[in-house]
């Protein structure tokens, strides 16, 4: 079923409806500006109109955009408008060659998307005050507009968004697909117009679910087909995860930070997983006497982020060589590191489910009073009582999890490690068997935790 067709012939005006969707989510962003500058307090947290929207609807809604259609966000997002209002200024240098090779580009976004943005946000506690939510939005808008002016047209989209590398991996986690509806029109299409019309030059005759992690959804090749031979159709859930094999250096190491970012955030909620993935940042920070640097986590962003989700991932590599005895540990990981990815979503949904199901209520005091602070002290003094959770509350909405993150995380990420070894390794079912087994119990084992942590943290404590 070809979801365009509900448009009918109104699907050659996408761009400009999408277009007209990033101006008014600008026009919010300059509302957030407004109503979080000059706004000190700690209380408002969750009235103020600038962090409430920030921390309690945008992130979580770009999570569950995914589950839709990928890189939905891309559809509506800001800073494409920004980087594309300022592409046409600047020195228009061309991307170095190193910096596109083997997913480069990748490793850096996920370098300034974590250990800058992401570090920054958790060290200084951004997410709690309304005028650090402002700085947040004005340095990223910088970022694009600085990369805009710099480089080639499409080159912020395509290679320094800190959205690319999780964005990209999750599209693979998707139930929809962009793709040609005919490959033979392709193939005797002459112009192309597909591939000239599209900011990151993605061919629909080729396209395939690793190509399609960079795909905007921006529907300029919708539009511009001369043949009308685009189809954005439903797919199995998680079918990208297998069907395109390819994986690059920078693609994996966006798996590795993601799901170190996951373990840190669901850890934090149980004591005894705590002390077990901080045992050894704490040590360091004991040994070398520095904890933080100006503020910032340095060893905690190092080991959880970085070393603890890479070791991991290694040691299944390191057993899948040992036993199945025919490539290298980190062959074994790129190609069983995306298996990770519906266990990976499934708990960055819980995680925002947990937010916005707990604070969604507040968007009634939030409409009447955006600065947030005549309801924060009315809710101080007891004359405002704080809302409920919108949907389940307690240990209904522990179970309701649990059961989510069995079915949909564990026995996503079991199923689509049992495909990619059957697709990566059809010719020799016996290493296929020996490299997956590491990698399927890991899945077991931290799913069982993860799982355990939502009890301990959501119904054991009632
Ligand atoms: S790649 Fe980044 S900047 Fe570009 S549209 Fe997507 S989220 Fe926005
Ligand atoms: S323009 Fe249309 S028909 Fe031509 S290659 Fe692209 S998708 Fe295929
Ligand atoms: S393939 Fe290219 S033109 Fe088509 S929606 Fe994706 S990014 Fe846009």
């Amino acid at each position: 079923m070809n979801l365009l067709n509900i448009l009918g012939e109104n699907k050659k005006h996408l761009p400009t409806m999408l277009w007209v969707a990033r101006i008014l989510n600008m026009i919010i962003i300059i509302a957030l500006i407004y109503f979080g500058w000059n706004v000190f307090s700690e209380d408002v947290k969750y009235t103020n109109l600038t962090s409430f929207l920030i921390w309690v609807v945008w992130w979580p809604m770009i999570i569950f955009m995914v589950v839709l259609a990928g890189r939905l966000w891309c559809t509506m997002c800001h800073l494409k408008l920004i980087a594309d209002a300022f592409d046409g200024f600047g020195l228009k240098l061309k991307v170095p060659k190193w910096l596109m090779k083997r997913g480069t580009t990748i490793v850096l976004t996920m370098v300034i998307a974590v250990f800058i943005l992401h570090s920054s946000v958790e060290s200084y506690g951004v997410n709690n005050f309304a005028y650090l939510s402002v700085i947040y939005l004005i340095v990223l808008t910088s970022y694009a507009i600085v990369i805009a002016l710099v480089f080639e047209r499409h080159t912020f989209c395509k290679y320094f968004c800190p959205l690319v590398g999780f964005l990209g991996n999750y599209t693979r986690c998707a139930p929809t697909e962009l793709r040609s509806a005919d490959l033979d029109k392709c193939k005797t299409c002459r112009d192309k117009e597909c591939v000239k019309h599209c900011p990151n030059k993605l061919y629909m005759g080729t396209m395939d679910s690793q190509q399609q992690e960079g795909c905007l959804l921006c529907m300029e090749c919708v539009k511009h087909c001369p043949k009308n031979n685009i189809t954005f159709r439903f797919r199995n859930f998680f079918k990208g995860v297998w069907d395109s094999p390819k994986r690059s250096v920078g693609g994996t190491f966006a798996v590795i930070v993601v799901f170190g970012i996951l373990i840190t955030e669901f850890g934090e909620n149980w004591e005894i997983v705590r002390q077990t993935i901080t045992f050894i940042p704490n040590a360091l920070a004991e040994l070398t006497g520095v904890e933080n640097i100006a503020g910032y986590k340095l060893w905690k962003s190092l080991w959880l982020f970085l070393v603890e989700p890479a070791l991991i991932l290694g040691i299944c590599g390191a057993v899948a060589m040992i036993i199945a005895r025919k490539d290298s540990a980190w062959n074994y990981v790129k190609i069983y590191a995306l298996g990770l990815l519906p266990m990976l979503l499934s708990m960055h949904l819980t995680k925002h489910f947990i937010n916005v199901n707990e604070h969604l209520g507040y968007l009634p005091y939030v409409i009447k009073d955006p600065s947030g602070a005549v309801t924060a002290e009315a809710i101080k003094s007891g004359i405002l009582t704080p809302p409920s959770p919108v949907l389940f509350s307690g240990s209904i909405e522990g179970f309701a999890l649990i059961i989510f993150i069995g079915v949909f995380g564990i026995l996503g990420s079991l199923y689509a490690t049992w495909k990619i070894s059957k697709v990566n390794f059809a010719d020799d079912k016996k290493q296929g068997l020996f490299s997956a087994i590491p990698f399927l119990l890991m899945i077991v084992f931290l799913g069982g935790v993860f799982a355990l942590t939502i009890y301990n943290w959501m119904v054991a404590v009632l």
